[in-house]
């Protein structure tokens, strides 16, 4: 065995993760002798059948409990990176038994053995992918940092993959696929399929339409993904996708008054100005009467100075705040021409104020 691999077989805690569903057969074969598991594989037959699910929680994760098998016996071979392993070995020779995983469309991603992922959790959503696709759950029989081996839930199938870390301590590659799904049938609701994992795959249709109806992506769930997922959940969906693209619009305009302070910087004699407002006063033109109250409060804080604000009464009796200006000294015709402006760009063009102040 090669020297890395050697030493981090042995003695290591392993978690043993399982996925809620059916536990099947464990069998491991000889290992990763690629040569003589060719792919057996096929893809499983299908049906219709609908499977309703008692509950949210049915949407689990891979991971559901963790335990630790101390000892569990060593059955890993990595034979086949030995060879690899011959003093100069550079990074290509690990590969030179696989081939780098392409994204596949949903539909017909294919898995074989020594196909090489990036790291693990490109393995992971990839095997997860496969599975919703082909319609069958897991359940997982060894998992820890650098290997990872599951069978199909349905009791008594033989399909099994093993995958694990290469020697480069990052790539992942899956060293045997074997059995297939005989009997199994279409998992309609998959425990596989969580919520992150709809987000992930409804992101582009939410994001194109923030309105789109949850039904739409229920359905679009059914007819791309052939799976079934309760309506309520496509609720959380859409409101993770929304923070997911809301947040990064609130992040990229949060940098805005930093760009401009940068474009200031950086290129000496421009001119960059933010400014905002949190309400477009519309609210004032078309819910509120034709008054507008106008004051000015000495400011007592260390900055001093006056505010000077309108208000208008709402058709709830309340005040509405139309606008306030903090200034120097009571400067009505500063405030008062920039009301005018703001109304202008409002497009009211009535004349009929009536105004309200202490004066
Ligand atoms: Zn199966």
């Amino acid at each position: 065995m090669g020297k890395f691999v050697s030493k981090a077989s042995r003695g290591d805690k392993r978690a043993a993760r399982t996925c809620k569903g059916k536990g099947g057969d464990v069998i491991f074969e000889g290992e990763d002798d690629v040569d003589s598991e060719d792919s057996d594989f096929e893809e499983s037959q299908s049906d219709d059948g609908d499977v309703d699910s008692d509950d949210e929680s049915d949407i689990g994760d891979f991971i559901v409990e963790e335990e630790e098998l101390e000892s569990m016996r060593d059955d890993i071979h990595d034979m086949s990176f030995e060879d690899c392993l011959d003093g100069s070995s550079k990074r290509d020779k690990n590969y030179k038994n696989g081939k780098v995983y392409v994204e596949q469309p949903y539909g017909s991603i294919k898995l074989e053995p020594w196909l090489i992922f990036t790291d693990m959790e490109a393995f992971l959503d990839v095997l997860r992918d496969y599975c919703i696709q082909e319609g069958f759950g897991l359940s997982v029989e060894k998992a820890d940092s650098r290997r990872y081996t599951v069978v199909c839930a349905v009791e008594g199938c033989d399909w099994r993959i093993h995958a694990s870390k290469m020697v480069d301590k990052f790539s992942w590659t899956i060293k045997s696929l074997t059995g297939e799904h005989r009997q199994c049938g279409r998992l309609e609701v998959n425990p596989i399929v969580t919520t992150k994992w709809l987000v992930g795959k409804l992101l582009p249709e939410i994001e194109a339409n923030l309105d789109i109806p949850v039904l739409t992506l229920k359905k679009m769930t059914q007819q791309k993904y052939r799976i079934q997922v309760k309506t309520r959940l496509f609720y959380k969906v859409k409101a993770l996708a929304k923070e997911v693209i809301n947040g990064s619009f609130s992040e990229s305009y949060a940098l805005i008054p930093r760009y401009a302070e940068m474009i200031k910087e950086t290129n000496p004699g421009s001119y960059a100005l933010i400014t905002w407002h949190s309400d477009p006063g519309d609210g004032f033109l078309k819910g509120c009467r034709p008054i507008i109250g106008i004051d000015g409060a000495h400011l007592s804080g260390f900055f001093k100075g006056i505010l000077l604000s309108a208000l208008g009464i709402d058709g709830n009796n309340e005040i509405f705040l139309l606008a306030y200006g903090v200034v120097d000294t009571e400067s009505w015709n500063y405030f008062m021409r920039n009301l005018r402006a703001l109304f202008e760009r409002e497009g009211c063009s009535r004349d009929d104020w009536t105004f309200i102040s202490d004066h």
